[in-house]
C-alpha cells in the first residue's frame, strides 16, 4: 500500500455520548468509562471544543476498494481470527495459535457499522498483546469479504463476518422438513452474499427416496444438496470434504442435529461450540453470539446461535422475488408490473406453477416468505 494513499481523515465521536437524557443500558455505560480511560491512553491527536462536535484525527489509507484502514504501527502486533465476542470484549486466535482476550481500542469502535460489537466473529484483526498474561487490544479490523448480518430497531447487527460458505441443515424428520425455512435461509444467506449447500440430516429416519423430489428441486437450481445421518454416518464423509478449507456457517433450526454433525465431522467439534462461548463465563445462552470453530483439515466452522432462528431480517417484500431465481423468465409475462404473483389474475408465475415449470414447493414457500407467515 503506497504512501500516497495516506491522509488525515476526521471521525466523529457519536454525539450523545456526552449528554444523556436516560442511561439506557449498562453496557453502553460501561464502554463510555472505557473510552475515557483510553482518550488519556490514546496514540491520537483529539480536537473540537464543545463537547458534543468533538472529532478525532486519524491517519488512514484507502485501498482501490474504497475502504478506510487505519494505519497502526504494526511492529508490535499480531494478526489473529475473532473467535467469539461479547459487546466488550472478544477472544483472538493469533495466527501461531494462541488465544487472546482483547478489549478494542476506542477509535476502531467509532468507525464501525455496528455500535453494539465493533468487531465480530470472524473478523480478522491486528491486535497489540498487553504484556499481561493473553491480552490485548485490537488495533484494527481488516475489511470483511463478507457479512451476515440483521437488522434490528433500524441498526445493523453483524452475526459473522469472512464466511465464505452457508450449510443451511434440516432434517428430514424430528423437527419434519420446512422447505419454506430452507428458502428462508438461502435468502439470507445470498443477501450477504455467501453460496450455501442444502444439509437434508436424520435421513435414517425416513426412506431416502421419500426426500429425492424435494432434493431434485434444490440440485435443478445449482445448489449442491447433501443427505446425511449422524447415526448411520451417510454423507459424513462428503460433508467432511465440503467444510474442508472452507469458512462455513452453519444455519438450521435448534434439534436439526447441527451439534451432532459437527462432531461427527470431527469429534469434540460440537462440544466446543458451547466451551468457546462460555469463555465469558456468563454461559452460552446470554451470550448468543457466533462462534468459530478451527476443523482440523483446515478452514473454519462458524455455528450462530443468531442464525438458527434465520429469519428475512432486512429482506423487504418486494426483494423476495428476486432470489426465486427461477420467477425471473415469467415474471415479464404477468399482467401487472407490480404484480406481487399471488392473488393478482394474469400472473406469468403462477401459469409457470400450473404448467409445471416452477416447483410448487417453491411457490408455496414463496407465498408464505411474502405474506409473513410464521414457519
Ligand atoms: P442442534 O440443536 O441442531 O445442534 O441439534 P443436536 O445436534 O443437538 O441434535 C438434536 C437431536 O437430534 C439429538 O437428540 C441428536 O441425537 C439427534 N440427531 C442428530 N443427528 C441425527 C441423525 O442423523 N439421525 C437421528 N435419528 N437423530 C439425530
Ligand atoms: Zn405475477
Amino acid at each position: 500500500m503506497g504512501k500516497k494513499n495516506r491522509r488525515k481523515l476526521r471521525v466523529a465521536f457519536r454525539k450523545n455520548r456526552q449528554k444523556r437524557a436516560r442511561r439506557q443500558n449498562l453496557t453502553r455505560e460501561l464502554l463510555d468509562n472505557l473510552d475515557v480511560a483510553e482518550d488519556e491512553l490514546t496514540e491520537e491527536r483529539i480536537s473540537g471544543k464543545g463537547e458534543v462536535t468533538r472529532h478525532r484525527t486519524i491517519v488512514a489509507t484507502t485501498g482501490s476498494d474504497d475502504v478506510v484502514r487505519r494505519v497502526v504501527d504494526e511492529s508490535n502486533c499480531l494478526r489473529g481470527r475473532v473467535l467469539s465476542f461479547t459487546g466488550l470484549n472478544c477472544l483472538v486466535q493469533a495466527d501461531d495459535d494462541r488465544k487472546y482476550e482483547c478489549t478494542v481500542r476506542r477509535v476502531v469502535r467509532t468507525m464501525s457499522r455496528d455500535y453494539r460489537s465493533a468487531v465480530v466473529t470472524g473478523d480478522r484483526v491486528l491486535f497489540r498483546p498487553t504484556g499481561n498474561e493473553n491480552q490485548g487490544v485490537v488495533e484494527r479490523i481488516e475489511p470483511r469479504s463478507t457479512v451476515l448480518s440483521r437488522r434490528s430497531q433500524g441498526l445493523e447487527h453483524i452475526l459473522v463476518a469472512n464466511v465464505d460458505q452457508a450449510l443451511i441443515v434440516t432434517s428430514a424428520d424430528e423437527p419434519p422438513l420446512k422447505p419454506a425455512l430452507i428458502d428462508r435461509f438461502l435468502i439470507s444467506s445470498e443477501k450477504g452474499g455467501v453460496p450455501s449447500i442444502i444439509c437434508i440430516n436424520k435421513v435414517d429416519l425416513v426412506d431416502p427416496v421419500e426426500l429425492q423430489p424435494l432434493a431434485g428441486v434444490y440440485a435443478i437450481l445449482g445448489y449442491t444438496v447433501i443427505l446425511t445421518s449422524t447415526v448411520d454416518h451417510t454423507g459424513i464423509d462428503r460433508l467432511r470434504r465440503l467444510l474442508s478449507g472452507h469458512e462455513t456457517v452453519l444455519g438450521g433450526q435448534s434439534g436439526v442435529g447441527k451439534s451432532s454433525l459437527l462432531n461427527s465431522v470431527q469429534p469434540g467439534l460440537g462440544l466446543a461450540t458451547s466451551e468457546v462461548s462460555d469463555w465469558t463465563g456468563k454461559g452460552r445462552h446470554t451470550t448468543r453470539c457466533a462462534t468459530l470453530l478451527p476443523l482440523d483439515g483446515g478452514g473454519w466452522a462458524a455455528d450462530t446461535p443468531g442464525l438458527r432462528q434465520f429469519g428475512l431480517w432486512d429482506v423487504i417484500r418486494e426483494e423476495v422475488e428476486g432470489f426465486f431465481i427461477e420467477f425471473r423468465p415469467h415474471v415479464a409475462r404477468c399482467r401487472f408490473p407490480s404484480c406481487g404473483h399471488t392473488h393478482e389474475h394474469g400472473c406469468g408465475v403462477k401459469s409457470a406453477v400450473e404448467r409445471g415449470f416452477i416447483s410448487p414447493l417453491r411457490y408455496a414457500s414463496y407465498k408464505r416468505i411474502v405474506e409473513g407467515d410464521s414457519l
